[in-house]
């Protein structure tokens, strides 16, 4: 049997810290006029590295083997800062995709899509690329031969529900997106909805994707859905939140029940936090695929391998990627 990543619908343990050590975090919980002034608890996952098909070295903090999902988010690779000559930094031959969809968002440099739709788009800091698989679709993402040789991004993937998994593919740019001065710093709002403005992005469940930028010695507050589940990963420096100290490298979880994120710097930093409601169908990840059983896997493998209903990116100089073979321990590629 092919080991997949599956996500069971029981509940995570949680173990929830506080930074004032002799507060129990539950003493508060019946009182909703007066709740936990610690929030309900961040548990910190290491980020694994995993390199992608054209040999560019990625921290995946989304899936852990602790942490399948927040929200719809199923996915996450944060790459760079890199600088570079010379050589293309980036070069992730045509893959397919099928059940998500791609969120690709950088903080410095550049990367080109190609997609079997015939889309290119550049992706650049401030816009966004976001590509929905749906049934089938296939692209590469390489540095383009004009760059700036700097790189440094995330892409994150969201799970289609249940009722837009199969449906068309489609791609778009988003060029500019909301942009929120909460004090502190600049929030850009990639997905999603946050503090009372929505991304213009198509999102197909409810959810939050944004970028926070803080400067030195500042603080920020965010008003969170407290039924959503969240998660913050930092980008670069460090930030405070309930006192405690995140670091880059980690998935921070934060769990449901929060109503504000408090953050605090000593040192200028940047952080992502993405969240939804818990999204409470069993997701099953393999290679490039999100799909709910091992057969949907199997056929979607088959029919890349076979050159069938994922199209073929004509706009990319090279050979596609092959796919794993099935039996390979769990990974994706990105
Ligand atoms: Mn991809």
């Amino acid at each position: 049997m092919p080991q997949l990543h599956e996500r069971s619908n029981t509940a995570t343990s949680f173990t929830g810290t506080s930074s004032m050590g002799d507060t129990e975090p539950s003493s508060n919980k019946n009182n909703p006029e007066n709740p936990d002034p610690n929030g309900p608890g961040i548990a910190s996952y290491p980020a694994r590295s995993a390199v992608l098909g054209g040999g560019l070295s990625v921290q995946r903090a989304l899936p852990l083997w602790q942490r399948r999902l927040v929200g719809a988010w199923c996915f996450a690779d944060h790459f760079g800062p890199l600088n570079f000559r010379d050589r293309k930094i980036m070069d992730v031959a045509p893959h397919p995709h099928m059940g998500l969809q791609t969120v690709s968002w950088l903080f410095e440099g550049e990367v080109l899509h190609k997609d079997s739709l015939g889309f290119e788009a550049l992706a650049r800091p401030g816009g966004l690329n976001l590509m929905t698989a749906g049934r089938a679709i296939a692209h590469s993402e390489e540095t383009p031969e004009r760059n700036s040789g700097k790189l440094h991004g995330l892409q994150l993937w969201l799970a289609l529900p249940e009722g837009e998994r199969h449906r068309q593919p489609s791609f778009d740019h988003y060029p500019e997106l909301p942009v929120l001065e909460p004090g502190g710093g600049r929030v850009h709002l990639f997905m999603g909805e946050l503090a009372g403005q929505r991304s213009p992005a198509r999102a197909f469940s409810p959810i939050v994707g944004a970028e926070i930028a803080l400067g030195s010695n500042a603080s920020m507050n965010l008003p969170l859905n407290p039924a959503w589940e969240h998660a913050l990963f930092i980008i670069d420096g460090l930030v405070l939140l309930d006192g405690q100290p995140l670091s880059p490298g980690a998935l921070h979880y934060l769990g449901t029940g929060r109503s504000v994120i408090e953050m605090r710097t000593t040192i200028p930093s940047r952080a992502a936090l993405i969240g939804g409601p818990p999204f409470g169908e069993p997701v099953l990840i393999w290679w490039n695929f999100v799909a709910r059983s091992a057969d949907e896997i199997q056929m979607a493998r088959e029919d890349w391998e076979q050159h069938r209903r994922f199209g073929e990116v004509r706009a990319y100089k090279g050979e596609r990627l092959k796919a794993p073979s099935f039996s390979a321990r769990p990974l994706a590629s990105g």
